[in-house]
């Protein structure tokens, strides 16, 4: 019935024209942002570009049909853009991360756009519900966590500060996978984010690279007897650009997200499909497809393997060969390529991209070694995202020369001229010399790629002010003590667009209606709303607020999973990938300790709390995976325990990403920043988190350490170990068992999770995660547990005066400002980059 009315009203629209008396064929109508421009061009995409009427049209159709109304405007904005920066000669930033963890394209397209209320509208006057199609679209899930999600906040700032700017990645076919949950444990499913095509990109055939890999070099000497070296691959793969615009906020700036496609060249071993040998020929079209065909799964954790090496290396040369064509395009000479392009290595993922820059000047554009280093070493700057020690990438110098034997010959060429001068330097220092080399050595040797950024960058810089500290301090000491003028700190920051405008609009609009909306562009704006918090009407529609969006989280929740929760508890959220630095289990300890606590005295009084704990396990990754399913374990029992009678429950909300992240975020009233000190480089959930409201219990790791410094100490849960105080009880042998047997609420806990309490008696299910926490736990979670019980009760003290937790709430999101990403962008203009913006002006 419902549909038949709609497809009357699309019908009778479409065959009455435009509707509103003006001229359809308006060449300055055909992008307009009207209401009746953009339902014409809704209705021309369904018939024109799909070739769809609305008797037949799926929700599919009608979201593709708006997508490309939207992508119409964005590619106006686009083309402008990018023919100012090639008239004006722009200096151009380019960012090169692995992943790119961007989340859905529409709403937060028509936000930038600003005409949001406006397609609303339209859709309405068709029929449709806009939110409804919204929801159909799936996530380009192109990242693991926040290292794709930063470069997703940062390529919205650089349009939205209207830098010229472009994102080189890789297009996935397969992103990170799709969670569910069986019987309490983790289950992966391929993420076939493209199977219903994506409107968003436009493949550019015609921009593609070829890219070597494998085989030898041979050498020879030119006519003028210079050295010379030439890569005779094994494979050659071919490389295409799809384009995804990335509009700014209410600016013109269209930047461009430039990921790279691999394919079988376009002489495919001809031979063999000749001769007849069809499998063979295919064979060698699947081994190009295979480049780009998943992104791996693992955070905070290498992969050696080398199918992940050649990602890399793949990603890498098509953008610089890239650069390096739109440099030369340009009429620029190739000796001054470093001051066009200025390159972000997004850790060492594409640290390749040194040797590869080295190898196109010398080996291509025949520049002498000197020249070509001082090229190179002026182009590059490096972002160092971890200290986790099985993060820091190496490869395996064998895997490494068998994949790229060039580049192999020129890390040692730079690895050798590198140790002469640190000889010198450092006086024959053999200890250091050997810690800074580009070469491990051990039983196998292998290449150090955090070293090959440091040595190829201008500078280095860690994401929160503590991590850039401990950088200095620990895994890049060396390098610091020898080139100090190269480290800074760059400390994460997320677009408010996504993280409130379009995650949050009820307390943006809330927002907005005090202090207009500037703060949307300005984050610091949001200082003006310190005095509101003493505003009881205001803290009332505070409240009101988070009070809706977790209803909306309880419909969802219960939908999914068919948990009921109660709005009115206390929502308390942890959600990340699952690993053991965040500490999840820590958030397990302290739910079971509760729980027993209400066991044995069932009339306590105690504050109501829901536990929502959502993240991905890396597929490989025993604990993690264990992890989850004691969540889920622990959940089972507690939520249908009658003693407890529903006063705390324990949700696990599969398959953590964007979209949800969205729907989360907005509904907590506590934020859990767990990770040992030392440990989460920055973190960028709890700053999504606080801006939204939710108060945080966390560890001084991080940026939790600057968002506490901002909000004010006593507006922040703070517990346990320092990173100093870390680092001391590691050294001086940490003894868990001793934590263990004189706490007899921490003994309780283990005895009952070892006991097969929450595991239908099984008592071997858990033992893995509990040996480990007993006997070799890097992550000193009985060293902390104390210390988190005794906060949780400090915030179920707080939580019980809803009046001062509204003033604490609104005074926290207050004091956010500084954790936009447009702040740290800004930044990276002016201390790294020296870029500037460049306004785009449509004609
Ligand atoms: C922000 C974000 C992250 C990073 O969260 P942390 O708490 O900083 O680890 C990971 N995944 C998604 C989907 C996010 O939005």
């Amino acid at each position: 019935m419902k549909k038949k009315v709609l497809a009357d009203k699309v019908q009778a629209d479409a065959t009455n024209g435009n509707g509103n008396g003006h001229s359809p064929y308006l060449e300055d109508s055909r992008t307009g942002l009207g209401v009746d421009t953009l339902k014409r061009a809704i209705r021309n995409n369904l018939f024109y570009v799909q070739g769809k009427f609305p008797e037949i049209a799926t929700r599919n159709d009608y979201y593709m049909a708006i997508a490309y109304a939207v992508r119409d405007r964005l590619l106006q904005r686009w083309v402008a853009s990018v023919k100012q920066y090639i008239q004006e000669k722009h200096r151009v930033v380019a960012y090169l991360s692995a992943e790119y963890l961007l989340g859905p394209h529409l709403a937060n397209n028509l936000i930038n756009l600003g005409i949001y209320k406006e397609t609303e509208q339209a859709c309405k006057e068709l029929g449709l519900d806009l939110e409804w199609l919204i929801e159909k679209e799936v996530e380009p899930g192109l990242g693991n966590g926040g290292l794709g999600r930063l470069a997703a906040c940062y390529m919205d700032s650089l349009a939205t500060l209207e830098v010229p700017a472009i994102g080189y990645g890789i297009r996935y076919q397969f992103g990170i996978f799709e969670q569910d949950i069986r019987d309490g444990w983790q289950v992966e499913d391929t993420d076939n984010w493209l199977r219903r095509g994506n409107p968003w990109e436009i493949a550019r055939r015609e921009l593609s690279y070829d890219i070597k890999f494998g085989g030898y070099v041979q050498t020879y000497l030119d006519r003028a007897g210079k050295l010379c070296f030439n890569w005779i691959p094994e494979l050659v793969v071919k490389g295409v650009a799809y384009d995804t615009p990335i509009l700014g906020y209410k600016v013109n700036t269209a930047n461009t997200l430039r990921l790279w496609k691999s394919e079988a060249p376009h002489s495919f071993d001809f031979q063999s499909f000749n001769a007849g040998d069809y499998n063979s020929a295919v064979n060698s079209k699947i081994i190009c497809e295979n480049i780009s065909k998943v992104l791996y799964p693992n955070d905070e954790q290498i992969e050696g393997k080398r199918l992940r090496l050649q990602q890399q290396y793949f990603f890498v040369s098509c953008s610089l060969q890239d650069m390096i064509g739109i440099h030369l395009r340009q009429g620029e000479k190739i000796h001054d390529f470093h001051k066009k392009f200025v390159v972000q290595l997004n850790d060492t993922h594409p640290a390749i991209g040194v040797a590869e820059l080295m190898r196109l000047l010398m080996d291509v554009h025949q520049l002498e070694w000197e020249e070509a280093w001082d090229i190179t070493s002026k182009t590059f700057a490096y972002t160092n995202h971890t200290l986790l020690p099985e993060a820091l990438e190496t490869w395996d110098l064998q895997l490494f020369g068998s994949v790229l034997p060039r580049h192999l010959q020129l890390i040692y060429e730079i690895n050798r001229r590198f140790v002469d001068y640190a000889t010198i330097k450092l006086y024959g220092n053999h200890q250091k010399i050997s810690s800074l080399s580009l070469i491990g050595e051990g039983p196998r040797k292998y290449i150090k790629m955090a070293n090959l950024a440091c040595l190829g960058s201008f500078a280095i810089n860690g994401v929160a002010a503590l991590h850039s500290e401990l950088l200095k301090k620990t895994v890049l000491k060396d390098w610091y003590e020898l080139m100090p003028h190269k480290f800074q700190n760059k400390t994460n920051g997320v677009t408010p667009r996504r993280w409130m405008v379009l995650a949050n609009p009820e307390l943006t609009n809330l927002i907005s209606g005090k202090i207009g909306e500037g703060w949307i562009k300005n984050l610091h704006e949001l200082k003006q709303l310190e005095p509101f918090a003493d505003d009881p009407e205001f803290r009332k529609e505070w409240m009101q607020v988070k009070f809706n969006k977790k209803k909306a989280l309880a419909k969802r929740i219960k939908k999914r999973l068919g948990v009921d929760v109660d709005p009115n508890s206390m929502f308390d959220i942890l959600v990340k990938r699952i690993h053991e630095y965040k500490r999840q289990h820590l958030k397990v300890l302290h739910i079971i300790t509760l729980y027993n606590q209400i066991k044995k005295n069932p009339s306590m009084d105690v504050v109501p709390r829901t536990f929502i704990f959502a993240g991905k396990a890396a597929p490989g990754y025993r604990k993690a995976k264990l992890m989850i399913k004691l969540i889920n374990s622990v959940g089972e029992i507690v939520n249908n325990d009658p003693d407890i009678n529903g006063r705390i429950k324990v949700v696990f909300y599969p398959n953590y990403n964007v979209t949800n992240a969205q729907k989360i975020y907005p509904a907590a009233d506590v934020s859990e920043q767990i990770s040992t000190a030392g440990k989460e480089a920055s973190g960028t959930g709890n700053m999504k988190l606080s801006l939204n409201g939710a108060l945080t219990v966390g560890t001084l790791d991080g940026a939790n350490v600057e968002i506490r410094e901002c909000v004010g100490e006593e507006n922040f849960f703070l517990f346990g170990l320092t990173a100093d105080e870390v680092a001391k009880v590691k050294s001086e042998g940490y003894k868990p068992w001793d934590y263990y047997s004189e706490n007899p609420n921490l003994k309780e806990v283990i005895d009952q999770i070892n006991s097969g309490y929450f595991s239908h008696l099984d008592s071997k299910v858990f033992k893995e995660l509990t040996d480990s926490l007993l006997y070799d736990d890097q992550y000193l979670l009985f060293a902390d547990y104390q210390s988190y019980i005794d906060t949780q009760a400090k915030v179920e003290e707080a939580f019980k005066d809803q009046d001062k937790w509204a003033r604490m709430s609104i005074l926290n999101t207050a004091r956010m400002g500084k954790f936009s990403s447009d702040r740290s962008i800004r930044e990276y203009c002016d201390e790294i980059w020296k870029v500037e913006s460049v306004p785009v002006t449509l004609d």
